[in-house]
């Protein structure tokens, strides 16, 4: 059942998102009803497959689209130009002309990977996002980012391409492993923090429901996660401005996720630690009082996140944070908060304080 609809307003390139819990046979009435073309390509996951490309299919196939669907493997890796490549053969292949769509079915790898090949095959075909993690249901789904990674960086090469619409089934949650629920709240406790202290609030009540992704609070945690992510596409489409407030907690994520090569933390974890270090960060250089800093760190604290400090290099994470691509010339910006709800952009904070920072992080995880 659809729960709510949130619509990003974009003049033409307007489009709704749809969050609910056990959707699947509306996918395709929706599609018709968004006018998409009857020659559809499902791009998965080898991992999403099994448990959600048959109903989907099925679903399309009854409704009279032509489907074909493509399992990539799992992970990261297979966000590069290579395999963008791969599947542009596949679907020239297949005979897949300009007037077809790509459903993007998986978590924020498969979305970014399929949004790029919509964005680009045939100078451009529709998207549609089906979000499976919560992380790509909260965040990466909306807002047109589409990229794949370079060796020289992640997200290096893309384009901003609007899905049709977004398609966002909470019981997907269901299979997810219980790291990519830890993942998604980094994002989701962000948007509490930048933006919205009724979220954060309703996250200190209810963290203990959503982590037993119970459908009320995840539903309602979900529609206001993607209330205010709509909201800011909608003001900022190609981050110019005001979409800054999403990297609190990325200038020192990023460099973490990195210092690990990937695989010791992933993005959301690293978010976790990277609003805990920048909290610290701001209870420094008097912007935030300690109370608010502890119910910040309070609340991260209580997602069962799994990290040792040792296994992580200090003076790699702070090298690799002078060439966090967010930084203008040569110096980093913080989107730091100044109480539960609102953040401010500064520059210029002391390496030393970035340091001592992070050790107080780290401190938090060393015990065990
Ligand atoms: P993210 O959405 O966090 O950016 P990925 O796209 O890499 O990350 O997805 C994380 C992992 O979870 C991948 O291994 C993916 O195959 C798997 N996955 C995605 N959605 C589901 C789901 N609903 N159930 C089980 N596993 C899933
Ligand atoms: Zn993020």
């Amino acid at each position: 059942m659809i729960h709510r609809q949130i619509d990003v307003a974009l003049g033409e390139r307007s489009y709704p998102i749809y969050v609910g819990s056990g959707m699947t046979a509306s996918l395709a009435p929706t599609c018709r009803q968004h006018g998409i073309p009857d020659r559809v390509v499902v791009l998965t996951d080898k991992n999403v497959a099994p448990l959600y490309l048959a109903p989907l299919l099925k679903n399309l196939r009854h409704f009279e689209f032509d489907v074909t669907s493509f399992s990539l493997p799992p992970g990261e890796r297979q966000k590069s130009l290579q395999w963008a490549s791969k599947v542009f053969t596949w679907m020239l292949e297949a005979g897949v002309g300009r007037k077809s769509a790509v459903i993007a079915l998986g978590g924020g790898v498969i979305g970014d990977l399929a949004g790029f090949v919509a964005a680009t095959y045939q100078r451009g075909v529709p998207l549609i996002q089906v979000p499976t993690t919560l992380l790509a249901q909260v965040d990466s789904s909306i807002g047109g980012k589409v990229a794949v990674n370079h060796p020289l960086g992640k997200n290096m090469i893309g384009a901003f391409h609007q899905p049709k619409f977004v398609w966002s089934d909470m019981e997907c949650l269901r299979t997810l492993p219980a790291r990519e629920i830890v993942s998604g709240l980094g994002e989701v406790i962000k948007y509490g923090v930048i933006l919205d202290a009724g979220l954060f609030d309703d996250l200190e009540t209810n963290l203990d429901r959503v982590l037993a992704l119970e459908v009320d609070a995840v539903l309602r945690v979900q529609t206001r996660c993607a209330e205010l992510k709509a909201d800011l596409t909608s003001r900022d489409e190609k981050e110019s401005g005001m979409r800054i407030v999403l990297n609190y907690g990325h200038t020192v994520g990023h460099a973490l996720e990195a210092a690990g090569n990937y695989r010791v933390l992933n993005h959301g974890e690293a978010v976790l630690l990277g609003m805990i270090a920048e909290s610290s960060i701001a209870l420094a250089l008097g912007m935030i009082s300690q109370d608010v800093h502890d119910r910040i760190v309070g609340l991260i604290r209580r997602v069962p996140l799994r990290f040792r400090a040792n296994t992580l290099d200090l003076t790699k994470v702070i090298k690799l944070m002078s060439h966090d691509k967010k930084s203008i010339g040569g110096k980093k910006r913080f989107v730091l908060p100044t109480r539960v709800g609102d953040v401010q952009v500064t520059e210029g904070v002391e390496r030393s304080l970035i340091r001592s920072s992070l050790l107080s992080t780290f401190k938090l995880y060393t015990s065990g």
